[in-house]
């Protein structure tokens, strides 16, 4: 692809869609991920491509359970690593917690590629400044359990899922295979874009699901105890901020089909003005 500005109208979009044909090329996705995306695409249409309302509200859940949370997991795909590592990576170092790669169509080679990507990642960032905001977090000392500084947190944060050693029950083949010490134990999973079988079956083993999915239509996003239904890197650097932030605690009457539909009203005034 040639040399796009960033003043061009599209240039986010295009932007995804590059890193996403490059990790392609490097092996980590799987041949129907760039369809995936495409549908998350459309829906982004209808969503203004901004982060509505609804979702700035699921973020600040999201970011209260993962806090609560006693064995907190992110599980991540071929598309979530291509778009979003390091702030994938930063999330996990603010809850704190490990980041499990658990992808559908497992084959050694993809979760070597993702794996790796993962910890060549963490790297670069175990040498970056504390983000902004940390040191007005009133919850430090929850944090002064965890030795050092943010480096020392992004270090911390490991990446599980090269040695499978637990079931999901209730799925069949490789796509069950999960990290005793990862998903398989975890009360709270943060899960971008997972298929909606999965997200049912997290569900069924009594996990809270917390969904990333811009379509508030999908199993996913209906299944999922909360859903924020906006774009992975777009809603992923405000996640950052409310888990810096460290205040915000879970509403015990989470509604989540109350959210989707507000989700939904929204598409429907922004057909309505097109
Ligand atoms: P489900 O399995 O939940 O019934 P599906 O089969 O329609 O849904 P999949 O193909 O399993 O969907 O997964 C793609 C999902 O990921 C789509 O719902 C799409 O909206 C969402 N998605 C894709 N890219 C992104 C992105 N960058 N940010 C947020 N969501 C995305
Ligand atoms: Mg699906």
């Amino acid at each position: 692809m040639g040399e796009v500005p960033p003043t061009h109208p599209r240039y986010a979009s295009l932007m995804a869609r590059k890193l996403l044909t490059e990790a392609a090329s490097e092996g980590m996705l799987a041949e129907s991920a760039l369809i995936a995306h495409g549908r998350g695409e459309a829906f982004d249409y209808l969503l203004g491509e901004r982060t509505c309302d609804a979702a700035r509200n699921s973020i600040r859940e999201i970011a209260g359970r993962l806090q609560e949370a006693d064995w907190p997991i992110i599980s991540v795909n071929g598309n979530a690593v291509a778009l979003a590592a390091d702030n994938l990576i930063r999330c996990a170092a603010a809850v704190p917690c490990d980041i499990e790669v658990n992808i559908y169509y497992r084959t050694p080679e993809r979760m070597d590629a993702l794996i790796g990507k993962l910890n060549e990642r963490k790297e670069v960032l175990s040498h970056e400044p504390w983000p902004k905001g940390w040191d007005n977090n009133p919850n430090v000392e929850q944090w002064e359990q965890f030795p050092g500084d943010w480096q020392e947190k992004i270090r911390n944060v490991r990446i599980l899922g090269g040695e499978p050693d637990g079931r999901i029950p209730g799925l069949e083949g490789p796509r069950a295979e999960c990290c005793a010490e990862g998903i398989l134990r975890s009360d709270v999973i943060l899960v971008p874009l997972e298929d909606g079988d999965r997200c049912e079956a997290l569900v069924d083993m009594g996990k809270t699901v917390c969904a990333i999915d811009l379509n508030p239509l999908s199993r996913t996003a209906k299944k999922a105890t909360i859903t924020i239904v906006d774009e992975l890197t777009r809603c992923l650097p405000l996640l950052l901020d409310d888990l810096i932030d460290g205040s915000l605690m879970p509403d015990e009457n989470w509604d989540n089909d109350q959210n989707l539909r507000e989700v939904v009203s929204e598409m429907l005034r922004i057909l309505d003005d097109a």
